[in-house]
């Protein structure tokens, strides 16, 4: 168990990139952490720092009460999965996982018979010793399912079952904090979902502080406690998956998260004696109750409003200036559900995630009704702030 806490990290590296930006953060006790953004915005960096596989330019990371930033990694008391777990391909499945703790035994050596005449204590503590990693290796391949594969070599595994090597070794190793960086990325689709299942299983079982590297948002928002988006070195937002959903800080947390991605329209806040609209140029959509309050101050000024797919739905009785007209293009089937993918009066894409059961077909003309209170808005320069979060706070 244990509390990770970034203050102030920084790490560039030679040639002057800087991978990660002053970063603060902290990770609680028992957590389930994911980092998630763009290949390159410094995730892997913020990872390998945590398990001193990269030095740290400026700034702390504590584990617990200890600032780690000058300890080897081995003195770190943290497992980590890596994408290429790189098993030992002439040990078993058994010796894969005990080696690390049997490179740490104090007593190795003196589990010979022949030690017994020189010290009977430390033969006893030997074989005690030898008794606890034994046990150690055989719950972590409970857990995981993988009894029956202990005396295999890595080369007679599927990639699955490899993978569940690799946690294997970085459970019977029972530390303050797992790191995992992309584990499952080799493996096939339907692989990767029942793995992912495992590890939340596996977190929720042994309950230890998790950071977990990835970049797909989708897999990112199933996984964490808390999601952390990072972007050009830089944490954009850190919070729960529901709530980067619901109320991402800005433009790039908003069109990240989420698939099909968030909708973006320009256009201009106007009012209409008691009413605010926003005007593409085409359409009028009056701004919703839950947005009026912040979104006037910005009357008569640009702003880009976004809307999720999910919200938005073909509506023949809409209110008056709910709607957005639409050129239907091609319609994708899944199912229960469709995507549409359609164009405003001026030209700009749009994806509507809609009931399969409406009638919709390439080349029609709809009227999209949009949620207007489940709509944001965000500036159209700088970062993108969200408007209606800026406000807020
Ligand atoms: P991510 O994991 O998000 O893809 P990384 O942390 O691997 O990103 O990399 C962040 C940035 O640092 C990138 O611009 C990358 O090119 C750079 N970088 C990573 N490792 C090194 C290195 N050893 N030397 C120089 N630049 C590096």
């Amino acid at each position: 168990m244990a509390e990770v806490v970034f203050e102030g990290v920084t790490k560039i590296y030679p040639g002057n990139v800087k991978a990660v930006d002053d970063l603060d953060l902290t990770i609680r006790d028992r957590e389930f952490i994911v980092l998630v953004g763009p290949s390159g915005c410094g995730k892997s960096t913020t990872l390998r720092m945590v398990a001193g596989l990269e030095d740290i330019t400026a700034g702390t990371i504590r584990i617990d009460d200890r600032v780690v930033n000058d300890i080897a990694p081995k003195d770190r008391d943290i497992a980590m999965v890596f994408q290429n777990y790189a098993l030992y391909p002439h040990m078993t499945v058994y010796k894969n996982m005990a080696f690390g703790l049997m490179l740490r035994r104090r007593y190795a050596g003196w589990g010979h018979p022949l030690a017994y005449l020189l010290s009977p204590e430390r033969y006893r503590a030997a074989r005690e010793e030898r008794r606890e990693i034994d046990k150690r290796v055989r719950d972590a391949a409970a857990i995981l399912g993988i009894e029956g594969l202990l005396n295999r070599r890595p080369k007679a595994l599927s990639g699955g079952q490899r993978q569940r090597v690799a946690v294997g070794r970085a459970i019977v190793r029972n530390p303050k904090t797992y790191l995992f960086d992309e584990p499952l990325s080799n493996l096939d689709a339907k692989l990767r979902v029942e793995m992912r299942a495992e590890i939340k299983r596996l977190h929720r079982r042994v309950q230890t502080t998790t950071i977990y590297v990835i970049h797909d948002q989708e897999e990112a928002m199933t996984l964490g406690d808390r999601v952390v988006v990072m972007k050009d070195a830089f944490v954009q937002q850190c919070t729960t998956p529901f709530e980067l959903y619901e109320r991402p800080v800005n433009r790039f947390v908003a069109g990240f998260v989420g698939t099909p991605p968030m909708n973006f329209l320009e256009g201009r806040i106007g009012r209409d004696g008691d009413e605010l609209f926003f005007d593409d140029g085409q359409c009028r959509l009056l701004v919703g109750p839950e947005h009026r309050q912040r979104v006037a101050a910005f009357v008569g000024q640009p702003l880009i409003m976004g809307v999720r797919p999910e919200r938005l739905a073909p509506a023949t009785d809409a209110p008056p200036g709910t709607t957005l007209r639409v050129t239907v293009g091609v319609v994708e089937p899944l199912g229960e559900r469709m995507d549409v993918y359609a164009s405003t009066g001026r030209g700009v894409p749009l994806i509507c995630r809609i009931d399969a059961q409406k009638r919709v077909h390439e080349g029609d003309m709809v009227d999209m009704q949009v949620d207007v209170n489940r709509v944001h808005f965000f500036e159209p320069s700088g970062a993108g702030s969200n408007v209606g979060l800026a406000a807020a706070t």
